[in-house]
Order: structure tokens, then C-alpha cells, then sequence
């Protein structure tokens, strides 16, 4: 057996029914394999046996009442996976399908994406089953400051600095906030996705949409070609989706798709500035539903559907886990696709990218694509340190250099280790390169 198979043995050995935990191991271990055989001595130093158990994981109750005065009770997580480069940093995601697996799965990934950032940051995700769907602002606010009251002893500025994901957008970083500074009694930069007014930067709630346009465009560029005039495909309509098709509009594309968890809407002619911004209202203000942009704007809404049929030449995922499988990954090669970058984390499913791969399709995994956000959220915690306001163009401009040197590491050990142009495997290798040789540095933690 290989080193990789042992490790993987114990992997599912130890972590039963955790299928994406499963699914995600089992894809970064494979894809680092080659590594192995120019680097003995990650293998000495039992590298991914450490690798694969989370430095802490905490679970808690979660009990809140709501509009009714019912006391409810949901979950709470925060899997702080690695601190070998930094503080520990990820998200947290509110939404009813939160499991222990999960946020397994996305704390793990982090720590490859947040070390292709270059900045110094450590692993981390959170989060409940609590669905803020269709709650009051009170009973949001009441649940955020249950969740805090139980994980502020394990957070802080050079510990772990929580962002928002999936049901966590700028209220309820302001719930977590507030709750956090009144436990601690100061003011410190323990959250970021902050409001500017307090410690947030600007770029950050735009950056994870920009960021995976600008790798896209590197990918491109790369065989001499760019996004200008592309036909682009884009699901979710969150903050991901909404500002990936901001920037691809700014960068001369077509972005003719975009959907939530009830179906698609096809714009045809390309969604305009004016269309996005009336979207961006209906979505973050007055929390509607993606059908209604049919309505308003008379084109085709598809229930039930994910936008993959529609022929395109870029594909920007930009939702959730799994929404693209290897019928949808097939049909994106049927129509001619070109490239397809993931916004979303994990948004291919194992047999989807092996089809992209093979089919040579210029494909941008999550922890490299939509590793904007962190990187933004680095940023954030740079500025708070020295209690400075970069201007968006400066931030914007750190941004777009950072992917471009993901990019580079990525295409790099790509090259080196494995195939030239297989983002995939170079991103996983890139990012655990680094945090490997300082696992070294550091002995045995
Ligand atoms: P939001 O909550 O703002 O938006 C999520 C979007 O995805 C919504 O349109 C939602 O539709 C849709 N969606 C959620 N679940 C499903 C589902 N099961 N099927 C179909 N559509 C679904 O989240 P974000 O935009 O912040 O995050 C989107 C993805 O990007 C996630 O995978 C997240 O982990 C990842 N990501 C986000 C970063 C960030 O900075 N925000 C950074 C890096 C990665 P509906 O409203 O119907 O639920």
C-alpha cells in the first residue's frame, strides 16, 4: 500500500458516515501523491496523518427563542482544522444541511486555499443548522447572540477570525459582532466581512466574485485568450454569483444565467448593470426569489433546473456543493465550453471534474478560484492591525494580484509534479507545499 492509501485507510476508518468529509480527502490525497516520491521526509514526519485530524473541533447547543416566545434548540460548530500558517480563518455557513461532515470537508479545504493566499492564515469553518430563511431580524439576532455567547472562548484576533458563508452575509456578522465585543468587552477584529463603519474593508464583500472572474481571465490569458465577449453561464444569486456577474459585465463578458435553490432564469441577451443592481435589491433587501427577475424582465424561468444546459464558454458555479455532475459536466462540453471556474466550494462532483479534466477544459478549482474572499478577508485583518482604511482600489488591486499568483503556483506545480494545465492537482499541491514544509519547521504540534 501507498503512504496516501495507508493514510486514507485510517481517514475513512476513523470518520464513518462523513461522506464530503470522505469525498474531499480522499480527492486532495490522491491528487497529492506524486509529491510523495520527490519528498520522503513528509512521509517521516507522519505530514498527513496530522494533516487529516482537525487541530480542535467544538460542538454546542444553540437554544434561542423566537417570535412566538418557543424556545428552539440548533447546533453549532467550529472544526478549526490547521494553525500551522496563521490564525485559524474560514467561515461560517447558517443553513439547514450543516453537519459535523460538512464543515469538515470545508475547514479542510481551507487550509490549501488559504495557504495559495500567501498570507498568514490557518484553517478554520462553522456554523449551524439553524436556516435563517424566513426568520425575523429579532429571532436572527437572538439566535447569532446564543452562538456567539457559546463560541467566543474559542475565537480572537490571533486565534480564529470567523467570516460569513452560505446564510451569513453583513447582518449577521453584526449580530456576531456586537455579541462578541460585549462578552469580551473590546473591540477587536475577531470577525471579518465587517461593516466599513467598523472595521470592515472595502473589496471584501465583492471579492470572492471578483476574485474568481480574475482567475478565470488567468486561466485565458494563459492560452492566449481572454473572458472579453464571452457567453458565461453563473449559478446562485447570492453574494458570490451577484458579483461574479459585476465584474464579468465590467470585464466585457455575457453573463446570461443566474438561480437559486427553485430553478434558473435565462437572460439571453446578457444581464445588463441595471438588471443586476435591481436583482442585487430584490435579493439582499427585500430577500426575494430569483423567478421574479422572469417576471420582471419577461425572459424564461426553469424550476427546478440548474443552468448547465445553456450553451456557454465560460461556467462560473457559484451556489453550492455538488451542482454539477457528470451529466452536466458532459453537456458543458457538448456546447463548447472553454472554462469552467468554481466560485462555489466544491461545486464539481468527483466524476464532473475527472470529465473536465479529460476533456481538457481549462477548470479553476474553489480553493484556488474563489480563494479571493479569504485573501480579501486577510486583508481585512491587516488593516484592523493597524487600524487603517486601504481605498478600493487598493484593495482591489492586492486582489487581483493574488490570484494572479495563485495562478502562477497553481499552473507552476502543476507543471512540476504532475501535467501542465491540471489547475486541480496544481492547486491542491501548491497549497500543501507550504504548509507542509512549515508543519516541518514547527516539530511535532
Ligand atoms: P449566499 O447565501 O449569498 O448565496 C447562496 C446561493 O446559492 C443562493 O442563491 C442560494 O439560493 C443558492 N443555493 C444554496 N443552496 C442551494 C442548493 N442546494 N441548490 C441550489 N442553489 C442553492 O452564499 P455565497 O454566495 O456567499 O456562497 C456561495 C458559495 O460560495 C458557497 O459554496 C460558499 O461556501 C462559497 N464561498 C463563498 C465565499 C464568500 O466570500 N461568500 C468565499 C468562498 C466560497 P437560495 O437563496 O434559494 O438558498
Amino acid at each position: 500500500m501507498s503512504y496516501v492509501d495507508t493514510v486514507l485507510e485510517g481517514v475513512h476508518r476513523r470518520n464513518p458516515r462523513q461522506p464530503e468529509f470522505l469525498q474531499a480527502a480522499e480527492i486532495v490525497l490522491r491528487s497529492l501523491e506524486p509529491v510523495f516520491e520527490h519528498h520522503p521526509e513528509y512521509e517521516e514526519a507522519a505530514i498527513l496523518e496530522r494533516l487529516v485530524e482537525p487541530e480542535r473541533t467544538i460542538v454546542f447547543r444553540v437554544p434561542w427563542v423566537d417570535d412566538e416566545g418557543k424556545i428552539r434548540v440548533n447546533r453549532g460548530y467550529r472544526v478549526q482544522f490547521s494553525s500551522t500558517l496563521g490564525p485559524f480563518k474560514g467561515g461560517l455557513r447558517f443553513h439547514p444541511t450543516v453537519n459535523l461532515s460538512i464543515m469538515k470537508f470545508l475547514s479542510f479545504e481551507q487550509i490549501f486555499k488559504n495557504s495559495l493566499t500567501r498570507l498568514q492564515i490557518g484553517a478554520a469553518k462553522g456554523g449551524s443548522d439553524f436556516d435563517p430563511k424566513g426568520k425575523s431580524d429579532s429571532e436572527v439576532m437572538n439566535f447569532c447572540q446564543s452562538f456567539m455567547t457559546n463560541l467566543a472562548a474559542y475565537i480572537g484576533p490571533s486565534t480564529d477570525v470567523p467570516a460569513g458563508d452560505i446564510g451569513v452575509g453583513s447582518r449577521e456578522i453584526g449580530y456576531l459582532f456586537g455579541q462578541y465585543k460585549r462578552l469580551r468587552n473590546e473591540f477587536t477584529g475577531t470577525l471579518t466581512g465587517k461593516g466599513l463603519d467598523w472595521g470592515g474593508s472595502l473589496v471584501r464583500p465583492e471579492a470572492t466574485g471578483y476574485g474568481v472572474v480574475y482567475f478565470a481571465e488567468e486561466m485565458l490569458n494563459g492560452v492566449n485568450d481572454s473572458i472579453e465577449g464571452k457567453t458565461c453561464t453563473v449559478s446562485g444569486s447570492g453574494n458570490v454569483a451577484q458579483y461574479a456577474v459585476q465584474k464579468l459585465i465590467d470585464m466585457g463578458a455575457k453573463p446570461v444565467t443566474m438561480s437559486d435553490s427553485s430553478g434558473y432564469i435565462h437572460d439571453p441577451e446578457g444581464i445588463t448593470r441595471e438588471r443586476l443592481e435591481w436583482l442585487m435589491e430584490l435579493k439582499n433587501v427585500k430577500r426575494g426569489r430569483i423567478q421574479e427577475y422572469a417576471r420582471e424582465f419577461g425572459v424564461e424561468f426553469y424550476p427546478d433546473q440548474r443552468p448547465w444546459n445553456v450553451p456557454c464558454e465560460a461556467a462560473f458555479p457559484c451556489a453550492t456543493q455538488n451542482e454539477i455532475d457528470l451529466e452536466d459536466a458532459q453537456r458543458l462540453t457538448a456546447n463548447g465550453c472553454l472554462v469552467v471556474a468554481e466560485g462555489a466550494n466544491m461545486p464539481t462532483t468527483t466524476e464532473g471534474i475527472r470529465h473536465l479534466v479529460e476533456k481538457r477544459i481549462l477548470f479553476g478549482p474553489g480553493k484556488a478560484a474563489n480563494a479571493g474572499g479569504v485573501a480579501t478577508s486577510g486583508l481585512e485583518m491587516s488593516q484592523n492591525a493597524m487600524r487603517l482604511n486601504w481605498t478600493f482600489e487598493q484593495v482591489d488591486q492586492r486582489l487581483r494580484e493574488i490570484m494572479r499568483n495563485i495562478y502562477l503556483a497553481t499552473a507552476e506545480a502543476a507543471r512540476r509534479y504532475h501535467e501542465a494545465g491540471n489547475f486541480e492537482v496544481g492547486a491542491n499541491i501548491a497549497g500543501f507545499l507550504k504548509v507542509a514544509d512549515a508543519m516541518l519547521d514547527q516539530g511535532v504540534v
